[in-house]
């Protein structure tokens, strides 16, 4: 059911709280990376456009676990959507009480930016006299921080309690990016799933199953599926306590129909910190001592022969250790091979959307999701509380 969104309201001369996702990473006091705060423009100009009387933004940064943290009060950000907006944005020193109350009436300017909220445990805990007193801020209600729906907070969830509630932009790209590429309605339906853990990604490959055509692994998880067939993986990365659980996966994919590709040969190293010794392993097996750090020339070959077919790709998880140009090899050919295909082709998780942007990619396909942890709660199957909240539409 499609949610209400910020084209549903008339917000001339209206107050409007917006929780935002600046959750940025900072670097001598400074914003290092702003996709997050350029993510939100879209939503903020187009409500200043329909003359709203003041936007109010609200964000958590970092993990300050409930008391305020010096280094991370919102002052970077606020300085940053200034330049980005064109117009100065006042920001406030706290984000409760009589103070902020008077500030956002007596100030001149139209954005107002609330200081991070996780200074407050009630955040996290999602406090409904919090929740409530953050509403109180305005008439309208706006979550476009979906880097945070998974997360039941005061700010992302509760307070849509108080207020007439909707979504903004990006909110809205994300949940039919995420929706589209789960339906798969274009067929064959690839996934292309890696990263570090068979139990992270478990979620995911189950609800997977229901839908896909073929599953194409890499990554640390790889060598736990193929220890579980039985195959010699040397010291590479395997979680001993999932090989039962990998077994069972390969099983219940066999009976699905659903094929699921290990890698044919790997790229490996003795030491991770000693590049020089590395080489591929020419086979499905890893030499002892050896461990496994990427998908070797074969593996690459075969699945972007596969991804060639594909009408619709979901990628989740890196292939190998990209953060390292040495190990990088097969992440980013497949990155870029995704690029090229005439397909519905969308990123989920942190380490992967890094890995996109990384290697060039992001805008090229499709859609690279803005949520680490929220795009794989998605990707589930689950609801996540920060979109169950705000009401459906009626027609
Ligand atoms: P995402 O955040 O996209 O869901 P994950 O967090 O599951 O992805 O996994 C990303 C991490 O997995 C990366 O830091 C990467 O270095 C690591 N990784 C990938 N392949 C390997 C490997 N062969 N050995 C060890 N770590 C790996
Ligand atoms: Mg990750």
């Amino acid at each position: 059911m499609a949610k209400l969104t910020v084209r549903d309201f008339d917000f001339k001369d209206k107050r409007v709280i917006m929780r935002a996702d600046f959750n940025v990473p900072l670097k001598e006091g400074k914003v290092e990376d702003d996709s997050r705060i350029i993510s939100a423009l879209e939503t903020i100009k187009y409500l200043l456009d329909k003359g709203v009387k003041k936007l109010i933004l609200m964000s958590h940064l970092g993990r300050p676990k409930g008391k305020v943290v010096e280094e991370l009060r919102m002052g970077p950000v606020a300085g940053r959507l200034s330049e980005l907006l064109g117009e100065e944005v006042e920001k406030l020193d706290d984000c409760r009480g009589e103070k902020v109350k008077e500030a956002i009436e007596n100030t001149d300017k139209r954005v107002i930016l609330l200081e991070n909220l996780r200074f407050y445990p009630q955040e996290e805990a999602g406090d409904e006299n919090f929740a409530q007193e953050l509403a109180s801020l305005a008439d309208i209600y706006v979550n476009d921080a979906f880097g945070t729906a998974h997360r039941p907070h005061a700010s992302t969830t509760i307070i849509a309690k108080f207020l007439p509630s909707c979504i903004g932009f990006l909110m809205e790209k994300e949940i039919n990016y995420l929706s589209k590429v789960s339906q798969a309605s274009q067929k064959p339906f690839i996934a292309i799933l890696g990263g570090a853990k068979v139990s992270d990604k478990i979620g995911v490959v189950e609800n997977l199953l229901e839908k896909v055509d073929k599953i194409l692994i890499g990554g640390a998880m790889a060598y736990t599926f193929l220890k579980s067939q039985g195959i010699e993986v040397g010291a590479s990365r395997v979680e001993e306590d999932k090989l039962e659980l990998a077994k069972d996966i390969l099983e219940k994919a066999k009976e699905k129909k659903v094929e699921i590709l290990l890698p044919l040969d790997h790229l490996c190293v003795e030491d991770i910190e000693k590049p020089q010794t590395k080489k591929f392993s020419q086979s499905v097996d890893i030499p002892q001592g050896y461990k496994g750090v990427d998908i070797g020339p074969e593996t690459i070959e075969k699945y972007k022969q596969i991804i060639s077919q594909a009408k619709t790709v979901l990628w989740n998880g890196p292939l190998g250790i990209f953060e390292n140009p040495e190990y990088s090899q097969g992440t980013r050919e497949i990155a870029e091979f995704l690029t090229q295909i005439e397909a519905l082709v969308v990123v989920g998780g942190g380490d992967s959307a890094s890995a996109a942007k990384k290697f060039g990619v992001a805008d090229k396909l499709s859609w690279v999701s803005t949520g680490g942890g929220a795009s794989l709660e998605f990707l589930e199957g689950k609801e996540l509380p920060g979109i169950s909240a705000i009401p459906d539409k009626t027609s």
